[in-house]
Order: C-alpha cells, then sequence, then structure tokens
C-alpha cells in the first residue's frame, strides 16, 4: 500500500551504513522509578528490532516503541507494589495504584487516599471471597510485598483494573462521584472514568485522623506517594482530572502546576476548572472545596453539577474529538 505522507522504510544502519537485518531479540532497558528516581532494569523477551549486519546497532519500529513503553510502565507500577508498607498501611494490603482500568480511562477522579474498607469488615477482618475488591498479601499467597512476583504484581493489577467492572463490589463511597462523573459524560461502569489518590496507601487510621496522630508518618508518605500520581498523571493519557475536595484540588494545582480558568458557586460548594501541561499534553483540572461526603448535595444535583462542569471542561478542548 502506497502512502505518500509513511516515512521512507529504514533500511540502513544510521552508525555506519551497513544493512539492517529483522532479528527477535530479549531487549534489556531502564525505567526510571518516578517515586526513588532509581533505575529499574526493564528486559523485552522476543522484540522484534532491525539489527546492523555490522556494529550490531538496533532500531525499534512503531509497535515494537509501543512494547518497550509498556514494559516500562509495567516496571514502575511493580516497583511501586513491592515498596514496604508504612506502619499505618493496612495490614497484608497493597497499595492501590488505581481503581478501574487507567489504561483506558479519559478522565480519573482523584481523592486522598484509599479507605480502609476496601480491604477490612466492620470486625477488622481482611475482606475476602466474593467481598474481597483488591488482592491482598493473603489472596495471593505472598510473604511481603518486596517478595511479589511479577506474576503476582500482574494479578493485583489486573484487578485494580477491574475494580468497577458489572458485579464486582463498589464501595459505596464512589456513587456521589459516579453521579457527578456522568453529569460529564464519561461513566467508571463503563471503563471511561478511573480513580487516583494523593497516597496508594490504605492506612489506619483514617488519612485525617493519621495526619492528627502521625503528623511526621502522613507527611513522609505525601511525599513518598506524589512523585508516583505525578508520574501517572504524565504516562496515562487522561484529558482530565475531577478532585472531590480542597485537599486533592490544591494538591493536584500545585502538583501539574494548574492555571485557575473559571470559578463559581452550586449550592453550598465552589468549584473550580483549570488547564495544565503535563508533558505538553493538555490536562483540564477540575473540582470543588468540599468532599462529597460532607457537601450535603441530593442525587440529582451531583449529576447537574457534573453537567455544570461538562460545558466547562468542553471549553477547554482537552477532551478533543468528543466521544461518539
Ligand atoms: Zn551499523
Amino acid at each position: 500500500m502506497a502512502d505518500s505522507t509513511a516515512p521512507p522504510p529504514i533500511d540502513r544502519c544510521h552508525e555506519c551504513g551497513a544493512p539492517l537485518e529483522e532479528r527477535v531479540v530479549d531487549y534489556a532497558t531502564r525505567a526510571v522509578d518516578p517515586c526513588t528516581k532509581r533505575d529499574l532494569p526493564v528486559v523485552v523477551r522476543g522484540l522484534p528490532v532491525l539489527q546492523c549486519t555490522k556494529c550490531s546497532e538496533r532500531v525499534l519500529t512503531g509497535a515494537a516503541v509501543d512494547r518497550v513503553d509498556e514494559e516500562r510502565t509495567r516496571a514502575i507500577l511493580h516497583a511501586r507494589l513491592r515498596r514496604p508498607p508504612c506502619p499505618s498501611s493496612v495490614p497484608r494490603s497493597l497499595p492501590v495504584l488505581f481503581f478501574g482500568d487507567l489504561f483506558a480511562a479519559r478522565i480519573a477522579t482523584i481523592g486522598l487516599n484509599p479507605s480502609d474498607r476496601e480491604y477490612l469488615d466492620r470486625d477488622q477482618r481482611l475482606l475476602d471471597g466474593a467481598d474481597r475488591r483488591f488482592e491482598t498479601l493473603a489472596s495471593l499467597v505472598a510473604i511481603k510485598r518486596e517478595a511479589l512476583t511479577a506474576e503476582h504484581c500482574r494479578r493485583a493489577i489486573e484487578t485494580m483494573r477491574g475494580y468497577f467492572r458489572p458485579g464486582r463490589p463498589v464501595y459505596s463511597w464512589f456513587r456521589s462521584l459516579d453521579r457527578v462523573t456522568r453529569g460529564i459524560g464519561f461513566r467508571y461502569g463503563a471503563g471511561e472514568v478511573a480513580h487516583l489518590d494523593l497516597v496508594q496507601e490504605a492506612t489506619q487510621p483514617t488519612w485525617s485522623e493519621l495526619q492528627k496522630e502521625r503528623p511526621e508518618e502522613a507527611r513522609a508518605l505525601r511525599e513518598a506517594d506524589l512523585p508516583f500520581l505525578l508520574w501517572q498523571l504524565q504516562a496515562f493519557p487522561l484529558n482530565a482530572v475531577v478532585c472531590n475536595g480542597r485537599t486533592a484540588l490544591e494538591e493536584i494545582g500545585r502538583l501539574v502546576k494548574a492555571r485557575p480558568m473559571e470559578r463559581g458557586e452550586f449550592r453550598r460548594i465552589t468549584w473550580s476548572v483549570g488547564l495544565a501541561f503535563v508533558l505538553d499534553r493538555p490536562l483540564g483540572v477540575v473540582g470543588w472545596n468540599l468532599p462529597l461526603a460532607r457537601a450535603g448535595l441530593h442525587a440529582e444535583e451531583e449529576e447537574a453539577l457534573g453537567a455544570l462542569l461538562r460545558a466547562r471542561i468542553e471549553g477547554l478542548g482537552t477532551t478533543g474529538a468528543q466521544k461518539p
């Protein structure tokens, strides 16, 4: 198929000019852990490359570049899963990297940290069986986070991606946010919205209590986890983030250097819309000053708030071609 706009095929080595040949190799590279800034080794097995017949220089083409990117992303996600827990992490829990399919989502809601109720029942027992929402060290039969295998990590991530799939036990906390995002035009249940947190650890006590009782630990945890959140906003192609409450809105605003565009009142809350650029990609930053659980909005008002924000977000142009 002749396509005048396609680049000419690469058939010569740019180093020495010798011909290239197709080879399938185990390709070794690195990713940088956004939290520790350390190099993570990445090996992509069975990668088709063009290799120089003389100097062994390698050239990656379209699909191979995507696979290397995927493996780098995977290495960073696995490193976060393997980071040791904090003193206040729910015992035998794993950090929640995302709720729902961040790989496919168009927008993400943002909160403080996962509730301990994502892992524990009313009697403080680890959720199990049909009630379990995430993988745990118990469900994976793993001794500690540092010992998680690639297969453990893969399962933990698949369960996170499936959080909002029909029939799964979704925490009721998401109902209000679901109504707002429906008003915006995107649904958790359809895989269009994922949820992220400033801190990925589910803690006991809850975040607000932890900040009062052990402010040093809360600060250390926040500083350790925010770089991971920033990396997520850079690595995954989101159009907008929707921040539930003042703390989430202010932290995200600082993290991505959002420029405030518009603000207004709706019932008891003050909403705002801003625009940021992450790695040159525009990102809408939307939010309000009170967590929905305390805002006292009726269900219809939550949807109306979403509809009000929808027009503003579309005005930013970050949602690109509107979904069909
Ligand atoms: Zn060469």
